[in-house]
């Protein structure tokens, strides 16, 4: 690292040893800028001030001076990325220059300077910088992940303290190629490089130990100022980013979508309570092709296959358990050493467990609304326990196919006036989101309990009939929780801790539900 070390200002900035999270602060004007910075200060000692999301940046340096006279310990980037760049500044290269070279000497020890304005500067002008902070050297394709060693041949022509690669992905290998690219050239250049956009979480996570020196994260979700940008909050409590290394173990939840799955939350929240060296990411699969190529290549240990691929996976798995082959779907999978790829379906469990807890499921008699992929679940692992299952489908092919399968019985829907159940379970999505409609009316409910798959409402217009008729009810997100533990179990031999999971899981739903809520009331103003 030549470059580098021939860099006096660098030599300082070393012992200062970089944090590993870097968090971009904007703000509308300075004071607000140095509000938030204030306020992130405590938890992070690494900022990014993003001088062009100032109206006047030139405003903001004597309050950034303050700022870092009074936080001797913090490490500043100084950011006034140029608008035909990508960022927000609309000023001249020069001004841009003088912008940066005063956020030095105002405590700065980082500043940031693209490609293209760096290409259009004089030698002297680059060194003069150099004096004063460490040069990022950055580069931004906000399209695609294509072209790395190009840009980076072009970069390193520039004498610069790091080299910043920054793509989008609108794969998931994109991941992969930017993770290679980084254990490549990490030996020779100081590089930071990630992936934008919903699909670059595997490198906003996994980054670090590919080599980049440090990644990038926002305050909060309404103020990140690259797409897919993680919070702070989140790469450092719910990933847990300092822990990762070589031999953490990754986990993730694949589906399309996934962006509101629960499964990151109560995952890590597993991992972290059983010290387990892993993560769990959430992977936003817009093919199985693109799934199964970073299985390999990351490789990734675990995974919770989610709609819509749980059939489809099915055909790329070496091996399966009894559950998946009778179901037809799997929705977890195991990476053994030998990269063969194992399925296992735990939403047999998921239904099982929570009815076990309660009561003696042998020759119980339980009516599943639904025929689809949950209804099989339910069905196949109540009949293996020795229940008496009745299906009910709104179309009766499905029912019959299954009763058929499992050796269960149909019932139509008149007949529900007449036959009373230990158990009824909802494997339908009536109910589902905002609809206030229930598969079943109140004088058709007479059961001691009713299963509510559904977990978004919490709370159902079934759950409230079952509830006014005496029932007990089971909430879906018992299911959710019951069937993810399971699948800790199969992936880690360990005991899956439960009521955290369930704990993490209710808290998650109640601030989403908060969160609409004051949305809502919002818009509503
Ligand atoms: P699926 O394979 O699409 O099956 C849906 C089933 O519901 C089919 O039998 C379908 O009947 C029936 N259905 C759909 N719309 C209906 C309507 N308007 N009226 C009456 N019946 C209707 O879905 P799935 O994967 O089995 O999931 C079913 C539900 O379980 C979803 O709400 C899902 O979120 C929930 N679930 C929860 C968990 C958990 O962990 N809590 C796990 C898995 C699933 P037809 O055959 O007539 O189309």
């Amino acid at each position: 690292m030549t470059t580098a070390a021939s860099n006096s200002y660098l030599a300082r900035l070393r012992p200062l040893r970089l944090p590993r999270v870097c968090v971009a602060v904007t703000g509308s004007d300075a004071a607000e800028m140095i509000q938030k910075a204030e306020a992130l200060i405590r938890d992070n000692s690494f900022l990014e001030f993003r001088l062009d999301y100032l109206h006047r940046p030139a405003l903001a340096l004597t309050k950034i001076k303050q700022f870092t006279e009074y936080h001797p310990h913090m490490v500043a980037i100084a950011t006034c990325r140029r608008a035909v760049n990508g960022g927000k500044f609309r000023g001249s290269l020069v001004s841009q220059l003088d912008i940066l070279a005063k956020a030095s000497a105002a405590g700065c020890q980082l500043v940031d300077l693209e490609l293209q304005s760096a290409l259009r500067c004089r030698p002297q002008q680059l060194q003069r910088l150099r004096a004063g902070a460490a040069l990022i050297l950055s580069s931004h394709d906000f399209r695609a992940t294509r072209k790395l060693e190009e840009t980076l041949q072009k970069m390193v022509a520039i004498s610069a303290d790091f080299y910043k690669i920054v793509t989008t992905a609108t794969t998931l290998f994109d991941n992969v190629v930017m993770m290679k690219f980084l254990e490549k050239h990490s030996d020779q250049h100081s590089l930071i490089g990630l992936c934008m956009g919903e699909q670059g979480i595997i490198s906003r996570v996994l980054g670090l130990r590919a080599g980049s020196v440090f990644t990038f994260a926002a305050v909060s979700e309404d103020e990140r100022t690259a797409p897919g940008q993680v919070t702070a909050q989140e790469l450092q409590s719910t990933y847990r980013i300092e822990q990762v290394d070589a031999a953490t173990r990754v986990y993730g939840v694949a589906g399309d979508p996934v962006a509101h799955s629960l499964s990151p939350a109560i995952m890590n929240a597993a991992l972290r309570r059983e010290t387990v060296n892993g993560v769990y990411l959430s992977l936003h699969a817009k093919t199985l092709k693109d799934l199964l190529a970073c299985v390999r290549d990351i490789p990734i240990h675990g995974l919770s296959i989610t709609m819509p691929y749980k059939e489809a996976i099915v055909r790329h798995l070496d091996n399966t358990d009894s559950h998946t082959t009778k179901i037809g779907a799997c929705n977890t999978v195991v990476r053994a050493q030998d990269g063969k790829l194992y399925g296992f379906n735990t939403d047999a469990a998921g239904v099982v467990r929570p009815l076990q807890q309660r009561i003696v499921l042998e020759q119980a008699k339980i009516l599943v609304l639904g025929a689809g992929g949950a209804a099989r679940a339910a069905v196949f692992g109540l009949k293996e326990r020795g229940a008496e299952v009745y299906i009910l489908n709104r179309t009766a092919g499905p029912a019959q196919k299954l009763a058929r399968q499992a050796r269960a019985r149909t019932i139509k829907r008149p007949d529900l006036k007449k036959l009373a159940f230990d158990v009824i379970i909802n494997a339908t999505p009536v109910g589902m989101g905002n609809t206030r409609e229930s598969p079943l009316n109140e004088g058709e409910i007479k059961a001691r309990y009713v299963f509510e798959m559904i977990y978004d409402p919490p709370e159902t217009r079934l759950m409230k009939l079952a509830k006014a008729a005496g029932a007990e009810v089971i909430p879906g997100i018992e299911m959710f929780v019951r069937q993810a533990a399971r699948q800790f179990e199969i992936w880690t031999g360990k005991p899956a801790p439960w009521d955290e999971m369930l704990r993490v899981a209710t808290l998650t739903l109640q601030e989403r539900a908060a969160a609409k809520n004051a949305m809502n009331n919002s818009t509503k103003r």
